[in-house]
This record gives C-alpha cells, sequence and structure tokens, in this order.
C-alpha cells in the first residue's frame, strides 16, 4: 500500500457512498439531491445502478476507484469486518485530501484501528453511528454522535445537516461508538418492555390497537411503540432495524462490559432472545421480531 503522507486539509465537500442499505441509500439520497454526492459504490451492484439511475450520480463497479471521485468518502456497512475490508480496499487512493466517515455501528477499538490506517494515509477519520431508523435516514432527522478531530466534523457538518437533527462531538475516535453503545443498551431494554406490555395487554383481551393510541400520548410513550407497536401486533416484522445487527451491537456491549468488569443484566437477557430468534430464522427480521417470543401464536 502507497499513499502520500502530509498535513489534512478536507477543503472540498464532494461526497461519495459506500453501502446503500436500509439506512445508506436513504442518507445518500439526501446527500444526492443537494448536489454533494457524485459517486456511489455497493457490494451487490444492482443496488448502486438502481441508487445511481434515481439519483443520477456514478455506480462504481470497482471500489478503489472510490477515492478519486470525492473527498468525503462515506461508509454504512453491517459490522466491525465489512469496516475494515472496505478501508483497506481505499487506502491506496487516499491522500491528506480525504475525510473518510464511518456511520456503521462497530465497536470502539474496531474505529480506533481504522483511523490509524487512514491516519498513516494522510486523511481524517470520524466515527459517527447514527441513531433514528430508518425513518430517521428518509426523514433526515438522525442523530449523530461522533468520534475524532473537532476540526473534521466542522468542515462536514453542512453534509451532516442534511440527514440530522442532532449532531454531538463526543470526544476522540471511538467515543461516537461508545455513545451508540449506551444507545443499543437502551433500545434493547425498550424493545423488551414494549414487546412484554404488548404482550400483556393482548392476554387481557384488550384492543392493543386502542391501548396503543391510548399509551402513546403519555408517560410510557415512545419512539419504537409509536414506529412499530402497531406492525408488531399484526405479525408484520419486515426491518426496519434487523434483529441480527442489534444482536452484533449487543455483542460489541456485552464485551465492552467485560473489559469494564460489570454486568448488564437486561442487555444479557435481551441478547439470549435474540440468539433464540436468530437460531429459529429471524435474524432478517426487525428488532420488533422479539414480539414473537413473547406472544407466540
Ligand atoms: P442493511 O440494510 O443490511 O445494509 C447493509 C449494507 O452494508 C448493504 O449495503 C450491504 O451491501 C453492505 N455490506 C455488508 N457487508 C459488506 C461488506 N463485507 N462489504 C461491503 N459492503 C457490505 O443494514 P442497515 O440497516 O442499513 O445498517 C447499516 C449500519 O447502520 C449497521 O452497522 C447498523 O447496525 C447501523 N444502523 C442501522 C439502523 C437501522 O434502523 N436499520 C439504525 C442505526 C444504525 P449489500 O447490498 O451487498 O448487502
Amino acid at each position: 500500500m502507497t499513499c502520500v503522507v502530509s498535513k489534512p486539509d478536507v477543503s472540498d465537500l464532494t461526497a461519495a457512498f459506500v453501502g446503500l442499505g436500509a439506512m445508506g441509500a436513504p442518507m445518500a439520497g439526501h446527500w444526492a439531491l443537494r448536489g454533494y454526492l457524485k459517486a456511489v459504490w455497493n457490494r451487490t451492484p444492482e443496488r448502486a445502478e438502481a441508487f445511481a439511475q434515481e439519483h443520477k450520480v456514478m455506480a462504481l463497479q470497482h471500489l478503489q476507484e472510490l477515492p478519486s471521485k470525492a473527498k468525503i468518502l462515506a461508509l454504512c456497512v453491517s459490522r466491525d469486518d465489512d469496516v475494515l475490508m472496505v478501508l483497506e480496499t481505499l487506502l491506496e487512493g487516499l491522500t491528506s485530501e480525504h475525510l473518510v466517515i464511518d456511520f456503521s455501528t462497530i465497536s470502539p477499538d474496531t474505529s480506533k484501528r481504522a483511523a490509524k490506517r487512514v491516519r498513516g494515509c494522510g486523511a481524517d477519520f470520524l466515527d459517527a453511528p447514527v441513531t433514528g431508523g430508518v425513518e430517521g435516514a428518509s426523514n433526515a432527522t438522525l442523530a449523530i454522535m461522533v468520534g475524532g478531530r473537532l476540526e473534521s466534523l466542522e468542515k462536514i457538518r453542512p453534509l451532516l445537516d442534511t440527514i440530522a437533527t442532532k449532531i454531538v462531538h463526543m470526544g476522540n475516535v471511538g467515543r461516537g461508538q461508545s455513545a451508540k453503545a449506551v444507545n443499543q443498551v437502551l433500545c434493547a431494554g425498550i424493545n423488551e418492555a414494549v414487546t412484554e406490555a404488548l404482550a400483556f395487554g393482548h392476554h387481557l383481551g384488550l384492543d392493543m390497537e386502542q391501548v396503543i393510541e391510548a399509551i402513546s400520548g403519555g408517560a410510557a410513550g415512545n419512539w419504537f411503540l409509536d414506529k412499530r407497536g402497531k406492525s408488531m401486533i399484526e405479525g408484520r416484522f419486515s426491518p426496519g432495524f434487523k434483529l441480527a445487527l442489534h444482536l452484533k451491537d449487543l455483542e460489541i456491549v456485552a464485551a465492552l462490559a467485560q473489559d469494564l468488569e460489570i454486568t448488564l443484566p437486561l442487555t444479557e437477557a435481551t441478547r439470549e432472545h435474540y440468539v433464540q430468534l436468530l437460531q429459529q430464522g429471524y435474524g432478517d427480521e426487525d428488532i420488533s421480531a422479539l414480539y414473537r417470543l413473547k406472544r407466540p401464536s
């Protein structure tokens, strides 16, 4: 691998996007609409071609071409190894003019490894996991937790403003992912509480649509109940957020908790429930499929 090392300078806000999944496609779509996005690459090329046709940007056949098309290189792929694999292919083309921003949810340590590789080429790296679901990505109302140099965040802020209503700088690389791990613990608990409560209501013989309508506006109301309550009582679990991906996040959380020598009992229970559901073949369903265990039909 050869790369040119000099002082980072990201004055050019042309962007390219890797990973046009449930989150990446709508996020990249906002950048395309504002004229920032020049090129996309997706592992399954048909997805990139369809996106490129709709948004009038380039669909690249080879990932290696990406750095020559744009200065901001965004990733939104599934797991730690996917981020590292994509980066290894990009490294050769990186210069001090590039900024890599990773929206994927991965471990803080992997983000630090990724940043080291990218910075070794003179480019910069931000970990920038997001929350707000596919609805947040579509409606540009995400919250982003950013780790890395503040000056790099400030340079890319105009692009982030097109997809998010909240952007918080958490500190050094990895701190964004640490904050996201906290978010995922909370999501696990909320999923347990909502699925259990709705199953309880079902057993009480209540009209659950009415219950959801009544409690949504009160103290127990929350995003997950609002967005997934109705579909789960109707037995629809299309993602959304794939259960296998939340399980991946809870495994990251478990490793962090182990390092800290603390226990997170509620998160552990959710992790066990997800493993059961995965074994039953529901890993590609939305996390609200937890309802299947609470109210088996
Ligand atoms: P998704 O719909 O499954 O999409 C995953 C994307 O990653 C696809 O474009 C996939 O390509 C690509 N990918 C996977 N492995 C790859 C590899 N080895 N090399 C290159 N590309 C690869 O997942 P998603 O829901 O968009 O989630 C993406 C990330 O955002 C995950 O880290 C997830 O935890 C996080 N996240 C998700 C949500 C949510 O509500 N969905 C919310 C916040 C954060 P193919 O098209 O070829 O499969």
